[in-house]
């Protein structure tokens, strides 16, 4: 794999572009926690697909269309980039591997699956993370597939919308499965292996930030092993959708914390386009 592109955060983070032997790019992103505020400290974030078909309306990669799946080999070889980053800066180890780049990665689940398994073999990473939009027979095959294993994977939901009318439109994805049974199969998944699954909230100004969304959100997630993890949505200029000030995440935030579980995500590498699909699609528009 060719690195085309390499861009250092101010916060450390560091953004890849990388080139295949077939001429296509994908991203990677290595998430350096240097104040271990953080649960892991030294992450990558890989990339699952080149493009993606699940079409949400807020992500460049969604956009871009679904060229393919990478296979397993290109999976890891994300990661064996930033372990020589990290070497070579002399920066703690890789601790945990994160599926949130570009791709739906439960839509190419054997090679994710066989990616997994040769991550941990190779480097002993065993804490990974799956961000989906709620493919809920693929997360049964997860827990069937993992329950039992020494290797740890933590399930992030996309939820971003507090009912089907409002997600359907931003992912179209819910006409499949509803918001209700994506719930259900988060929480089957948090019994199964005794952790929270978390469900990202993305807040789109003036469009899921309404009190009504508090109530639902309420009614929907109390009392349940979920985990609400608030952001604010990482602006690359789609039309029709504001990013929040940070303020107003944080009042969304206030007005929740006593009712249901619920926690605030830090955006890592804004300063270098670190939404999923933003450096890939600059370059195609280069
Ligand atoms: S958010 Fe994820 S699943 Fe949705 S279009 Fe983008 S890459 Fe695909």
């Amino acid at each position: 794999m060719e690195i085309v592109k390499k861009l250092v955060s101010k916060d450390n983070s560091v953004k890849y572009l990388l080139k295949m032997e077939d001429g296509n790019t994908i991203e990677t992103l290595y998430m350096y926690d240097g104040q271990l505020k953080l649960t892991y400290h030294s992450t990558v974030c890989v990339s699952s697909q080149v493009g993606c078909s699940q079409g949400c309306f807020f992500c460049a990669t969604g956009k871009q269309g679904f060229v393919r799946n990478l296979t397993s080999l290109e999976i890891t070889e994300q990661v064996d980039t930033c372990v020589s980053y990290c070497r070579e800066m002399n920066l703690m180890p890789i601790d945990a591997v994160v599926f949130a780049g570009m791709g739906e990665p439960l839509m190419n689940y054997e090679n994710v699956k066989e990616a997994i398994v040769n991550i941990y073999e190779k480097y002993k990473i065993g804490n990974f993370e799956i961000a989906t939009v709620g493919l809920t027979p693929k997360i049964d095959k997860l827990i069937s597939d993992f329950k039992g294993s020494p290797i740890n994977i933590r399930l992030n939901l996309s939820l971003h919308a507090s009912s089907n009318e409002s997600r359907k439109p931003i992912m179209p994805v819910t006409s499949k499965y509803s918001i209700e049974s994506i719930i259900d199969a988060a929480v089957k998944y948090a019994e199964t292996f005794k952790r929270k699954t978390r469900l990202r909230y993305m807040i789109f100004k003036g469009i899921n930030d309404t009190e009504l969304d508090l109530q639902r959100l309420e009614a929907l997630l109390k009392g349940k092993p979920l985990k609400l993890i608030i952001s604010a949505y990482n602006d690359n200029n789609i039309k029709g959708l504001t990013a929040p000030k940070q303020s107003e995440v944080i009042d969304f935030y206030n007005k929740l914390k006593d009712k249901i579980d619920c926690g605030i995500f830090h955006n890592f590498g804004a300063d270098i386009k670190g939404g999923c699909g933003q450096l890939r699609q600059e370059n195609i528009e280069d």
